[in-house]
């Protein structure tokens, strides 16, 4: 059985240490949204994690008009170990990137892998957006680990150095013949990764040195092309279904 949420009470990230009693200075956006956009007032609840120490139930104590602390009153949740999924994707103009980022975290991704491509467009990432996308997702959504963002890295250094007992499940739009879900049923147990190609796919080269690995599994996303924040979300929740979590 999953665990279950509150997904009524306002949930935030905060860096410091959660222990009961121990209070919890809030920066000043945080104090601004409690306080003049949600109008909380003093012994308001919200929930707290830091990707450490679980979930806590706070209690809110105004300090001033603009400010504000919450004191930890007790664990809900204990600190969940981290999502094992590895998210390799060539980056996205900005709005398409942002939604990408978000939905991946919500869909289970532990790890967020930007990788160049040669068709990629956007070659400048700005590394603290897709990082607080992935805080907001994760705040959203209950999910207590932070996802950890590596820096750009390309196609042919990222396969030169993988880990071969993690299998790419690659989004390929060009291999028509492949039933999806027997594919995936075959891969072997153990750490994945899913790979998602920029908007220009992938390269006859790429395509070639992709699928000459062996720890590299070519799946199909059905007869359609699509855009490739869609076949994000489509990849993960197959993924998560047929070999991931939502087995269990
Ligand atoms: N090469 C295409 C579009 C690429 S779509 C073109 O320019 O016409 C962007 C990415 O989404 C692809 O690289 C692939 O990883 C994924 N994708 C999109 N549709 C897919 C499908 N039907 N099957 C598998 N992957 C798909």
């Amino acid at each position: 059985m999953a665990e279950r949420y509150d997904f009524r009470t306002q949930r935030l990230f905060v860096e410091q240490s959660l222990l009961a009693n121990n209070a919890v200075e809030l920066d000043r956006a945080q104090s601004n949204y409690l306080l003049n956009v949600l109008r909380m007032k003093e012994g308001g609840e919200v929930l707290l994690f830091n990707g450490r120490d679980g979930e806590w139930l706070g209690e809110l104590e105004p300090t001033g008009r603009k400010s504000c602390r919450i004191l930890p009153i007790r664990q809900l949740r204990p600190q969940p170990e981290p999502y094992d999924l590895v998210y390799l994707f060539a980056p996205l103009k900005q709005a398409r990137l942002d939604y990408m980022v978000q939905k991946a975290v919500e869909m289970g991704a532990g790890l967020l892998q930007p990788v160049l491509t040669q068709y990629t467009q956007v070659t400048k990432l700005k590394m603290d957006r897709i990082s607080a996308n992935a805080l907001e997702a994760a705040e959203q959504c209950g999910i207590l680990s932070i996802p950890q963002v590596k820096p750009l890295i390309k196609l042919t250094d990222l396969l030169a150095d993988w880990d071969s007992s993690r299998t790419i499940i690659h989004c390929d739009e060009i291999d028509e013949g492949i039933t999806t879900v027997e594919t995936l049923d075959s891969v072997k147990p153990g750490p994945l990764a899913i790979l998602i190609g920029p908007e220009g796919g992938f390269s006859p080269q790429e395509r070639e040195l992709l699928l000459s690995r062996s720890f590299v599994t070519p799946i199909s996303l059905g007869p359609r092309i699509l855009r490739a924040d869609t076949a994000a979300i489509a990849a993960m929740a197959l993924v998560q279904a047929v070999i991931g979590d939502w087995r269990k």
